[in-house]
């Protein structure tokens, strides 16, 4: 054996390697693997020019772990190395980018997803063997290194071609001698990879005979560790749903099947393919995010796609494959990189794409799956301006009859009836249709529609909308008086003069008490209108939304609402303004007053039994 000195400045890279790494130990495998992968591939090109001379064999990856010798062994049957490459590819160049990597990141506390690659194993190996036999040479080459600079060199009997990397794993790193923890990392990081890997045996059970005599047998197999030919890989012509939907199973053994995928398949200008699902949503969407893993060249990178992937895409499931986003790199350097940021761009517009393809195609299926596609159509029209683009021919509105409409579908239905004084179409909305039943019936006595706004999104989605077109305003059912909801035309004039509105106004600011947070308005709608009636003004009530959903506590924001007295309704005009009694005109607007907050569904307690006991007096 000849000895030799690795060439570097650090006197000991090891310990650094160790210490920077100890967040992402487990990343050894992958990178081990990979190259295995690697090897494997390229002599498989070799084979295919005619290269390689006799039968390649079988390209299997062996990992072989033995407790007793605390060794675990990554085999392949690849190129293999001469004993220059090994030196040229293992101490130099190896460690060159080992040592490269460790300054450039020294200081950054963010130990993201890289690699050292062949370096990585010295996060867990006291001592690294590597035997090898390049598809050149008869002989092989043996390196060992035991984590000091020092390393061995010298001919090897290795019998076939390809390479062991041997590692004895330290005590610190116990769990990596660990079975199961092995085959969990395989699964994790190895799961898709393009050449077969073998991790030992596994025990089957198989079913043999007919009828009484049929019985279950154990049999040993080759426990597989990968599909090594994973169905984004595959031509979108190729495949049936099944085949999608079987694949999605896999991915997520416990979700519901998707509602529709995408098929991405690009190679210029970067080179990307992958499936996204779209996954049933509803308002779950806190918990959905993160099912979208990234692979690069079918090695598994990450889970964390937010740099790579819009994020409100992140809503979505499935697999992105790209050898153009670099395994080995910080987030930073992913946020700045011109590629992921083309990537992001790219994928938003197919997806943009496949929903306007839908909706084209199959309307109906489409609208069947709105509840679901809903809010991830409304949270990216929020949140990429291209997406709200594309999204205005496919975001969908629904009005109570349960019939959805486009943005500009529904602005043609309703601009005849609902366009107001100022020319603003007034879109109508409730986001509860039950306790608004008053207010719903009073617009549509008007002959206005109402879209039903349920969804937590929606407060934002209408706000945006609104913003995009100045012409369309959206008013809750009680944010006004019927009459007022979209106003037509100037204000009636009331049939009461000043000194008998403000004598009105009197006995009603008497009831609501000093302390009531809410105002009065005297307005002289129609007569048919109702007498008193309670409305929530838009702008008020919205602001208070979105400052309760900021976290800013309800506490410091009453609900405001607003007592609207209509002052041409003859039970005003006439009946209240005529009672000369202060006590008997209290207990008349109380009752007005008691009416109105029963139709907002503020009418409880004691204040509901006293209507009631009120009203029985009245018909009895
Ligand atoms: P990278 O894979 O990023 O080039 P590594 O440190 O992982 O860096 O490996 C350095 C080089 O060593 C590889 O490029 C390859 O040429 C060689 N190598 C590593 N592992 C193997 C292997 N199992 N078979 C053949 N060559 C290998």
């Amino acid at each position: 054996m000849q000895k030799g000195q690795i060439s570097v400045q650090t006197e000991n890279i090891f310990p650094i390697i160790k210490k920077f790494l100890y967040s992402d130990h487990e990343i050894f495998l992958r990178e081990l693997v990979s190259n295995a992968v690697d090897a494997t591939t390229k002599l498989k090109a070799l084979a295919s020019r005619g290269e390689v001379k006799g039968e390649i064999g079988d390209l299997t990856i062996d990992i072989l772990l033995d407790k007793k010798k605390k060794t675990l062994t990554i085999r392949d049957k690849g190129i293999g190395m001469t004993s220059e490459e090994v030196l040229k590819y293992l101490n130099q160049v190896a460690f060159s980018s080992a040592s490269e990597f460790l300054e450039k990141y020294q200081d950054e506390k963010i130990i993201g997803h890289f690699g050292l690659g062949f370096y990585s194993a010295f996060m867990v190996a006291d001592k690294v063997e590597v035997h090898t036999r390049s598809w050149k040479e008869d002989a092989g080459t043996r390196w060992i290194c035991d984590g000091n600079p020092e390393y061995e060199i010298g001919s090897d009997d290795k019998a076939e071609r390809g390479t062991d990397i041997i590692l004895h794993i330290g005590k610190d790193n116990k769990e990596f001698l660990e079975e199961a923890r092995i085959e969990a990392l395989l699964q994790k990081y190895c799961r898709f990879l393009p050449v077969t890997i073998r991790y030992g045996k596994k025990k089957e059970t198989e079913w043999v005979g007919e009828g009484e005599d049929r019985k279950s047998v154990e049999k040993e197999v080759d426990n597989i560790i990968n599909d090594s030919a994973p169905l984004w890989k595959e031509q979108p012509t190729d495949l049936k749903d099944e085949d999608y939907v079987a694949f999605y199973k896999k991915l997520h053994p416990f979700n519901p099947d998707p509602l529709f995928w995408i098929h991405l398949n690009i190679d210029y200008p970067f080179n990307l393919t992958g499936i996204l699902y779209f996954p049933r949503l509803k308002n779950a969407i806190d918990n959905q995010k993160n099912k979208i893993h990234l692979y690069s060249n079918q090695v598994y990178v990450t889970d964390e796609v937010r740099e790579i992937v819009p994020e409100f895409l992140t809503l979505l499931h499935g697999v992105i494959d790209s050898p153009d986003i670099p395994l080995n790199v910080s987030r930073s350097y992913l946020q700045s990189d011109a590629n992921v940021r083309k990537i992001n761009g790219y994928i938003t517009k197919k997806v943009a794409e496949k929903l306007g393809k839908l909706f084209k195609k199959d309307r109906e299926a489409y609208t069947a799956k709105w509840s679901d596609i809903g809010v991830f159509v409304k949270y990216g029209m929020l949140s990429e301006e291209k997406f709200y683009d594309a999204g205005q021919k496919f975001a969908l509105l629904k009005n109570l009859d349960g019939d959805h409409f486009t943005i500009d579908e529904y602005r043609e239905k309703v601009k005849d009836q609902q366009t107001d004084k100022d020319k603003r179409i007034v879109m109508l909305y409730t986001t509860q249709p039950k306790e608004h039943f008053a207010y719903i019936e009073g617009a549509k006595a008007k002959g206005y529609d109402v879209l039903e706004c349920d969804q937590l999104i929606d407060n934002h989605f209408i706000q945006h909308l609104e913003q995009k077109m100045p012409e369309l305003s959206f008013k809750r059912v009680d944010a006004d008086t019927v009459d007022q909801l979209i106003q037509k035309d100037e204000q009636q004039e009331s049939v009461l003069s000043e000194a008998e509105q403000d004598k009105v106004k009197e006995v009603f600011t008497a009831i609501l008490g000093e302390n009531s947070t809410a105002t009065i308005q005297m307005k002289a709608l129609s007569p048919e209108d109702q007498p008193v009636w309670i409305t929530k003004p838009e702008f008020m009530r919205r602001m208070m939304e979105m400052q309760s959903m900021q976290g800013m506590g309800g506490m410091d924001f009453p609900d405001t609402w607003q007592l609207v007295v209509n002052t041409n309704h003859p039970l005003i005009a006439k009946k209240l303004a005529g009672i000369e009694s202060g006590e008997e005109s209290r207990e008349f607007a109380t009752y007005l007053y008691d009416l109105a907050r029963l139709n907002q569904h503020m009418l409880k307690g004691e204040d509901l039994s006293r209507f009631v006991k009120k009203s029985l007096e009245m018909v009895g």
